[in-house]
């Protein structure tokens, strides 16, 4: 990946965005995708809409979501200590022992997830994961007036862990659930800056995806496209645990995964194999039985229907303050997406038929 775009995405997965906080990152993508669209809006959501004009009426949708999980404040006790609720899918788990940043007023507040030592723990209590209602965030205040100096209540909170590169493109960070699929949006808007399409190509980085799949609706309504294509993560089964009977086989670094089943149209599905082979891309096959969890869902029942398709990032570790992805998957997407756009026009005929 150049580093320039490498660049554009650290600064993606690094931006905080809990979904309903979403404009830091949304910032990002404005000032990348200006030099490339014709036309770029921010809509009463906050999803950032980029438009490249076609040559044709054929609205193509493409949609990654910039909003990641994260904890909200509700509480600040007598003590000084903030108390929180999570903002999407969160693992309890995992949250003890960890730094975390606040942002207040846009300023940033640091903090850690405390956690009584091992030493002081009962032997039942060793055995079982916290509750949320047990964990709390030392901001190192001395008690709830010195607290509230600094936060508030609503205040949004995410991992603090930024991107390190772990070896040749792996690369390992907060968030890339699911700033990959922003990157992946922007990158094929670049690739085509130049070119002249059949189709308008509406680059959407949605909001508030971890809750609902909300921005790809009110997005995807406003757009009405003919034919919409998410890009997401899906869980990678390549390390320890991972059961390839249940979950099939998904590799780091073995290129997008494209998704086939109900939530998919099969045309949309076999254009996006065939852009693969002539880009010259690897890309993986999932099978995906039931509607998907992904924006992919929202837009395939928008309105009278959409055809629609699933591109995805393999992903370790997904929503933990860790989670491993390869970049040379992400620079793949945007090649096989970029080939996608370029071959349909408003002759292509997205009605299932045997
Ligand atoms: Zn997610």
């Amino acid at each position: 990946m150049e580093k320039k775009m490498k660049q554009f995405f650290i600064d993606l997965v690094e931006a905080p965005s809990p979904s309903g906080f979403e404009q830091p990152a949304q910032e990002v993508y404005r000032n990348f995708i200006g030099k490339y669209a014709d036309e770029v809006k921010t809509d009463v959501h906050g999803n950032v809409i980029a438009l490249k004009k076609g040559t044709s009426d054929l609205r193509l949708m493409l949609v990654g979501h910039a909003d990641e999980i994260g904890l909200m404040v509700n509480y600040i006790d007598d003590n000084g200590f903030v108390r929180f609720v999570p903002i999407g899918g969160v693992d309890v788990a995992l949250l003890p022992g960890t730094r975390v940043n606040i942002y207040h007023n846009g300023q940033l507040v640091r903090g850690v997830i405390g956690r009584k030592a091992i030493h002081l723990l009962q032997p039942e209590e060793r055995k079982v994961a916290p509750k949320l209602e047990d964990l709390w965030i030392d901001i190192g205040a001395s008690n709830r007036e010195a607290a509230e100096k600094r936060v508030g209540i609503g205040d949004a909170i995410t991992f603090s862990p930024g991107l390190e590169e772990l070896e040749g493109g792996v690369i390992t960070s907060k968030a890339t659930d699911n700033k990959a699929g922003v990157y992946v949006v922007a990158a094929v808007m670049k690739e085509l800056a130049k070119e002249e399409i059949a189709c308008n190509l509406y680059s959407v980085a949605a909001v508030q995806e971890e809750v609902g799949l909300r921005g790809a609706k009110t997005s995807a309504f406003g757009i009405d496209p003919h034919v919409g294509i998410a890009i997401d993560v899906t869980h990678a089964t390549d390390f320890p645990g991972m059961n390839k009977n249940v979950l099939g086989d998904i590799r780091l670094g073995f290129g997008p995964v494209i998704a086939v089943g109900c939530n998919i149209n099969p045309k949309v599905f076999e254009l996006l194999k065939k852009a693969g082979d002539k880009a010259k891309v690897k890309y993986q096959i999932e099978a995906a039985p039931r509607g998907t969890g992904t924006d992919a869902n929202a837009l395939q029942v928008n309105r009278a229907g959409v055809a629609t398709g699933l591109i995805s990032i393999p992903n370790r570790y997904m929503h933990t303050q860790n989670e491993v992805i390869h970049l040379e998957d992400l620079a793949a997407a945007a090649k096989l997406l970029a080939e996608f756009a370029r071959q349909i026009d408003n002759t292509t005929d997205f009605i299932p038929k045997v």
